[in-house]
């Protein structure tokens, strides 16, 4: 069985473990249902940061739900 990391509903914030609250975006709302992601290292340089409207490193699902 394929255990699927969770992905913060609101900003797309990737976690390998059930969490309670998105280091992010402080969200609440986590989904197993996401495709594709980023890893975000360097905020300030990125520039998919920038156009994903990421303010913390980290790894990032593309798509949710
Ligand atoms: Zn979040």
């Amino acid at each position: 069985m394929v255990k699927r990391d969770f992905a913060c509903k609101t900003c797309g914030y990737i976690s390998e473990e059930e969490i309670e609250l998105c280091p992010a975006c402080n969200n609440k709302k986590f989904t197993t249902f996401w495709q594709g992601y980023v890893v975000i290292i360097d905020v300030e340089k990125s520039q998919v940061a920038k156009i994903l409207g990421i303010t913390k490193p980290g790894k990032f699902a593309l798509r949710i739900g």
